[in-house]
């Protein structure tokens, strides 16, 4: 047939060579931690998202001992993935939180986390998710435009207190990834240009409620290389120079998150070679450095475990049909991301032979919901698939388009697995409807 194939199995264990994970094959079955995949699959159903904690806190380690030197604050970025249970398990960790909402603000309280260790990001920042942060007292505002400023200062003379503030910088840089996720460039919405920056620094005295003490970076996502992040550090250091030379000294610098996993055939940097590669740059700088890791810390801490409905033939490829969709997983969709995809039962290679070339497909009625196009795959309906590198921007950016219920996610730590959110029902998705 037309579309067998001859190029390397797909179904070959993954090559997250760089970054430590927990999803293995032992003989065929795919195993996360000492756990068989494929039992969790019979008795929670499909489609579900399973972690690995041991995969995170090592993770959250390497960022932290990379540092070590510097003893930095590390904010996890938790809209990367905001379950509660993983969550718990960094603040456990010492982590601190970036939020960026006040529906984020509300989930690190659920579990906890020292005030002092929370700083708040967005462009959008409400006057009551305003208020709600100072009164739990986080440690800092990472603003984004003058208007801001003036409705902190604002916030801060009603409530009577001080408020410490970041300036977000936008450095101007401009990373290679994909453009839906550039951050850090001149026209996008985050941040303020330099000038601006420093003229809120001089003229601070405006602002008698807010120490305006620190300055934030955040260039982008999924970064490979070390080079954008030095380029922009550098912007920031000679920023800082200039202010010093006014009398005016940082406590704080923080240099944001971004940094890139493998999903296919990168070749990111590791946790210890950016640290070599910024490290010498924030130690001239007398600041304390914050950073906020995100897709680092969970993206390949997770998979999302689907099964296959149907197989459907064409003349042109065959479409395995699976149940989950772009509701539950939208980055291939939205990003043209790519995502490695295995059977949680593997093949004797003899078989392989039988790989076809594929789309992997949701039932979503849109022709952009695709998990995978132009796979080697051998797959029969009923077998279960395991889509990789989820545990960033998967479940937390899920919804409920053609009226689909969230999918259930499952959290493996110590030799268990723990349903650590139900799937949503079909009440879920009516109940709080008004009907009139
Ligand atoms: C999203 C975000 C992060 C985390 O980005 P990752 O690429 O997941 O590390 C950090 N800081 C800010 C301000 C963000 O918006």
């Amino acid at each position: 047939m037309l579309f067998h194939r001859k190029g390397p199995f797909s179904e070959d264990p993954p090559n997250l060579n760089s970054e430590m994970h927990y999803f293995t094959y032992k003989r065929n079955d795919l195993y996360c931690e000492n756990i068989k995949v494929k039992d969790l699959a019979k008795e929670f159903g499909t489609p579900f998202y399973l972690y690995s904690a041991r995969t995170i806190s090592e993770h959250f380690h390497k960022i932290k001992k990379a540092f070590s030197s510097i003893d930095p604050l590390i904010c996890y970025s938790l809209k990367a993935n905001s379950n509660l249970s993983i969550l718990k398990l960094l603040v456990k960790e010492g982590a601190g939180m970036d939020i960026v909402s006040g529906g984020e603000l509300y989930k690190v309280k659920k579990v906890n986390c020292p005030a002092k260790k929370i700083v708040y990001a967005s462009v959008g920042k409400t006057e009551e998710e305003i208020e709600e942060a100072v009164r739990y007292g986080i440690l800092m505002f990472n603003v984004e435009s003058l208007s801001e400023l003036r409705k902190l200062e604002e916030v801060a003379v009603r409530l009577k207190k001080k408020i410490n503030v970041a300036l977000r910088l936008n450095p101007e840089v401009e990373p290679r990834t994909h453009a839906y996720i550039i951050t850090g460039k001149k026209g996008t919405k985050f941040g303020m240009d330099r000038h601006s920056v420093k003229a809120v620094f001089f003229q601070r005295q405006e602002y008698p409620h807010l120490n305006i003490v620190a300055i934030h970076i955040h260039i982008g996502s999924q970064i490979t290389q070390a080079a954008p992040f030095a380029r922009a550090i550098k912007k920031v250091k000679s920023l800082v120079d200039e202010l010093e030379i006014k009398g005016i000294c940082l406590k704080y610098f923080n240099i944001g998150g971004g940094l890139g996993i493998v999903y296919d055939k990168e070749n990111p940097q590791t946790a210890d070679g950016f640290a070599r590669r910024v490290m010498p740059l924030l130690k001239e700088m007398s600041a304390r450095i914050i950073l906020e890791p995100g897709r680092f810390i969970v993206g390949n801490a997770g998979i999302l475990v689907s099964k296959v409905i149907y197989l459907k033939d064409t003349p042109y490829k065959q479409f395995v049909i699976v149940d989950a969709g772009m509701n539950d997983l939208i980055r291939p969709s939205l990003y043209e991301a790519y995502h490695k995809i295995i059977p949680l039962v593997r093949r004797k290679k003899a078989e392989n032979k039988r790989q076809k070339l594929v789309d992997v497909v949701g039932p979503v009625c849109e022709s952009g919901d695709f998990l995978g196009k132009d796979r080697y795959l051998e797959l029969k309906e009923g077998d279960y698939l395991a889509v990789l590198g989820c545990g960033a921007y998967g479940f937390s950016m899920s919804s409920n388009y053609n009226s689909r219920p969230r999918a259930a996610e499952v959290l493996v730590k110590n030799n268990r697995a723990y349903l650590v959110n139900k799937r949503e029902t079909y009440k879920d998705l009516v109940d709080k409807e008004v009907l009139i």
